[in-house]
Formats: C-alpha cells, structure tokens, sequence
C-alpha cells in the first residue's frame, strides 16, 4: 500500500483526498500558493508546503511538484480534477521519477484528452458516437464542407477542451464562418491547443455519464450512470445519480458501453465515459474524463463505493474489490454546486469574507467542501465553494430533503447559487425528473426569487429586538 501522498490540489477536492489518505492511514502533503496560505486543505493534511507567490502557477508546475514529491518522501501524487490532472505530461513526468500518478497511463489520458483521437477510439471500438469531422479542421472551408454534410445545428469544438468551455454553437453557414476563428483562438489561449472539430449538434439533449473503475489486473465496472443536464452554458449545476430518465434496460446498455470503452483503449483507475441522449433516446459517446470528476460523491451515495479510496488501492497495484454483479444502487443523489455567484446579476462571481458558516445535517446530507467561518475566498480559482449532496429512496423525497437542506446551509457575506437552486427544484419539470440540458436557459424566470427572510427568520429577529428593548 501507499505510504504518503502529494496532493496536487486545493480546495474541497484536496480535502476530500486528504480524507481518504486519514482514513487508509496514508500521510497526506497539501500544496498551497501565498493566495491559499489560510486554506483547510493546508490545516487538513499531515504536512504543507508553500508553492510560491502566483495564485495558481505553482499548482501548474509540473516538475515542481514532481520533485516536492519526492523530496518530501511521497511514493505518489494524487491530481484531484482541474489543474494537472489530465496533463499526460504530469503523469510521465511522475512515472520517469518513480513516482505512482493516481489516475490511468499517460498515454490513455493523452489520447482520451484528445477529443477527435477519442472519437476515432470509439468509433473503433463500435460505440455510437456524434456525426462529425474526422479529425481536426485545418480551414474553414473544410468546416463548411463538414457541416454541409451533417446538417446544421453543428458544434463547433476545442480538441482539448474542458470545464464546459471551448464549444459554440453554430446554426448557419455564416454562424460557423463567423466563430471559426474565434474558437480556434480561445482554444488556443485557454488550452494551450489551437485546434478546432466539428460535431453534429444534438438537439436539447440530455447528459448521460458512466462512472468506471478498472484496475491494472483487467478488471472494469461500472458504477451507474449520473444525470448531469441540469447545466449552464455547458457546465454543470445540479447531478443526479442515477438518471430519473432511465429506464432499467437503457442503464444497462450504457453500463455495458462505458465499460466496453474503457477496455478498449486499456483504462486503469476512475474515469467517466460522458454520453449525450437524443429524443428519440438514442445515445452519442461524447468524451471521457480521465479522472475523479466533481460529481463523484452522489455515485459513492447510492453505491457505498469510495471512489477516492478505490482510485488509490488501484494506483497501489491492488484488484478491484468488487465484481459488477456486486455493486447495488440504492435511491436517489442529488448533488448541488455551491458557487460564489450572483444568479441575478448574470452569475458574477461573488469573492469576500464568508462571515458566518455553518453546514447543513441531519439524514442523508453530505457536504464537501473547504470553507469555515472567516474565509476570505481569493479571487483567483474556481467559484465552487461546496457541494451539498443528499440522498433518499425516492426522487421525490431526494427532492424534498435537497430543499430542507440548502435552507438548512448557513452562508453569509456572500451571494451564492443556493437561492436559484431552491427555484429549480420548486419547478414542476424538475420535479418530473424529465428535462434536458437546455432547462436552465428554457426557464430565465427562476432568477427572479426575491429576498425575502422566511418567516422562521423573521420571527427570530423580531423575538430578538423585543428582547433588547424590553432588557429580557
Ligand atoms: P466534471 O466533469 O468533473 O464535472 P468540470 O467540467 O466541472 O468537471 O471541471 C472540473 C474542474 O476542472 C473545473 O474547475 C474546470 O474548470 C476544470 N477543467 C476541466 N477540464 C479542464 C481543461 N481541459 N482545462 C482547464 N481546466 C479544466
Ligand atoms: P467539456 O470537456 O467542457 O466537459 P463536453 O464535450 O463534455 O465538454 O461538453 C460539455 C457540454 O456541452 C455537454 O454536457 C452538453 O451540454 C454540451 N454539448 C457538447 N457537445 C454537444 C453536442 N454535440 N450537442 C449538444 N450539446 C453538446
Ligand atoms: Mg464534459
């Protein structure tokens, strides 16, 4: 078994890493830049070092954190998501210096990283996947010749895209000749990778994903799928575990195909194989993430597995310990993305002193997350605060329990998406538990909550002031 692990991460992610390292009775060394010095992640691990003064250069340093590593008697790395953790070349510079990366082989991430090189390893491998170029578009005269051929509406795509960013819709020709560059741009600077694809656009679709685990001894399961179409220009919201839009024939038939994906490109450790659903309940393979993904908890909730934990016994060279037969599902989970945004002023982020904090409980309730009661939140990294995850045996009651427990979530000094997620669940089609990825844009009227204190909270206050006066 591992002994000491280097977590190349912040947040509630290295939190939620440091966790399970306490919990295997595994050491665990946090990162932090200056901006992160008063971080939990930094108070939570056994040991912490100062990365430099850029907010986020040193969490992107590579042979940096390769030699931290080692210098500091780690025999592995885990990269959580975001940062380096779909970087091949983080994971080869780990393997040349002895060093286990938590995560499958540098060459499946490379390939599954790439997504026309995804594409072709799909396609090979018999999986259905969405109409679209063959590989990269060179001009765009080729774009226009490619989208001719598909029909209009088409995506247009970052090879290496990520985090919901890098996609455009285009639903003309004079659409695709007018993004064309400007895509082809953005990739560039936010991924390093100037490069563009062309998919089919599916119309309001639903975003299927396959949660899989497979260690180094041939051995791949699945562990159910998530329902993650409640997003906001492409990136996600609200997850569900498991799909309320599934019945029980198509759950296994996408099972069958993230497993079969991973087999046939060689995956090692936890990856998601993400699907889109047509209306006519036809599934696309869009592409796979090759590592521990944000909404792993609400699959860990209706299975009892620990991904994190399996992520490491399986990066330690240990066989899976269950066969597909014996992983159970059990109700629904439902996990909400805190951010520290203004729904009503066009989601700004929302940075500050979070002046009091206290988290929600009581059955069923599972919140990650790293921040505490004054928390400044520097301004530099993603806006997610925390996930509030809950649980029941029914939707419906998965559904009842979210709204208690996001009333029940105590966050001041800052505006949050909590007030919206409270519309979005009082919503009939919601609550129907059918609706697609273009739900939270069909529905601009839900950011109009007011806010107005409820009446427990009134009736605390005012008992409050008549106290004062009356010197009680
Ligand atoms: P998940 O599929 O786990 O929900 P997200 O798409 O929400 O993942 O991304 C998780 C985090 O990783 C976010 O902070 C996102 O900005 C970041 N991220 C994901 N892919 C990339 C990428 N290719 N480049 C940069 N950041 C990325
Ligand atoms: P990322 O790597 O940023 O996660 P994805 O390829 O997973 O990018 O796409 C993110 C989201 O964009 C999807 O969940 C979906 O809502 C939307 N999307 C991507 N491709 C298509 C498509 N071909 N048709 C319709 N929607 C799409
Ligand atoms: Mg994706």
């Amino acid at each position: 078994m591992l002994r000491k692990i280097l977590i190349a991460n912040r947040g509630e992610i290295a939190v939620r890493i440091i966790r399970a390292c306490a919990e295997m009775g595994i050491r665990s060394v946090a990162i932090y830049s200056e901006a992160d010095r008063f971080a939990l992640h930094v108070k939570k691990a056994d040991e912490s070092y100062c990365i430099g003064s850029e907010p986020v250069a040193g969490y992107l340093n590579v042979y940096g954190l390769v030699n931290l590593a080692a210098a500091t008697g780690c025999d592995a790395i885990h990269p959580g998501y975001g940062f380096l953790s779909e970087n091949a070349q983080f994971a080869k510079a780990c393997a040349d210096r002895g060093l286990i990366f938590i995560g499958p082989a540098a060459e499946v991430i490379e390939r599954m990283g790439d997504k026309t090189e995804a594409r072709k390893a799909m396609i090979a491998a018999g999986l259905p996947v969405t109409p679209g170029s063959a590989g990269n578009l060179d001009t765009v005269d080729e774009a226009l010749e490619v989208a001719e051929a598909i029909g209009y509406p088409v995506m247009l795509k970052a090879t290496s895209g990520g985090g919901g960013r890098g996609i455009r819709r285009c639903d003309s020709a004079e659409e695709l000749r007018r993004n064309y560059d400007r895509v082809i741009s953005e990739a560039g600077k936010a991924f390093g990778r100037a490069e563009v694809f062309l998919e089919k656009c599916i119309v309001n679709p639903r975003h299927i994903e396959v949660q899989v685990l497979a260690d180094q001894h041939g051995n791949t399961i699945h562990l159910y799928e998530r329902d993650c179409s409640i997003q906001r220009r492409n990136q996600k919201l609200i997850e569900i575990a498991p799909s309320p839009q599934l019945g029980e024939a198509q759950r296994q038939y996408i099972g069958g195909l993230a497993v079969l994906a991973a087999k046939a490109v060689g995956y090692t450790n936890a990856g998601t194989v993400e699907f889109l659903l047509d209306d006519q309940d036809r599934f696309y393979f869009m592409e796979m993430n090759t590592r521990v993904q944000v909404e792993h908890t609400i699959t860990e909730t209706i299975t009892g597995v620990d991904i994190v934990e399996e992520q490491i016994r399986v990066a330690a060279g240990l066989p899976l310990r269950f066969r597909q037969e014996e992983i159970r599902r059990r109700g629904y989970a439902i996990q909400f993305r805190v951010n520290a945004e203004d729904p009503q002023n066009n989601f700004l982020p929302s940075f500050g002193r979070i002046s009091r904090y206290y988290a929600p409980g009581g059955p069923g309730v599972r919140t990650d997350t790293a921040i505490y009661t004054g928390y400044e939140i520097p301004p530099f990294y993603d806006s997610m605060l925390a996930k509030v995850i809950v649980s029941a045996l029914s939707w419906e009651d998965a559904i009842k329990r979210g709204e208690r427990a996001l009333r029940d979530m105590g966050l001041f000094g800052i505006k949050t998406t909590i007030p919206y997620y409270l519309e979005i669940l009082r919503h009939p089609e919601f609550r129907s538990g059918q609706f697609d990825t273009g739900f939270v844009e069909k529905h601009p009227e839900l950011i109009h909550y007011s806010h107005k204190p409820r009446p427990e909270v009134l009736a605390s206050v005012i008992a409050a002031a008549m106290a004062a006066h009356t010197g009680l």
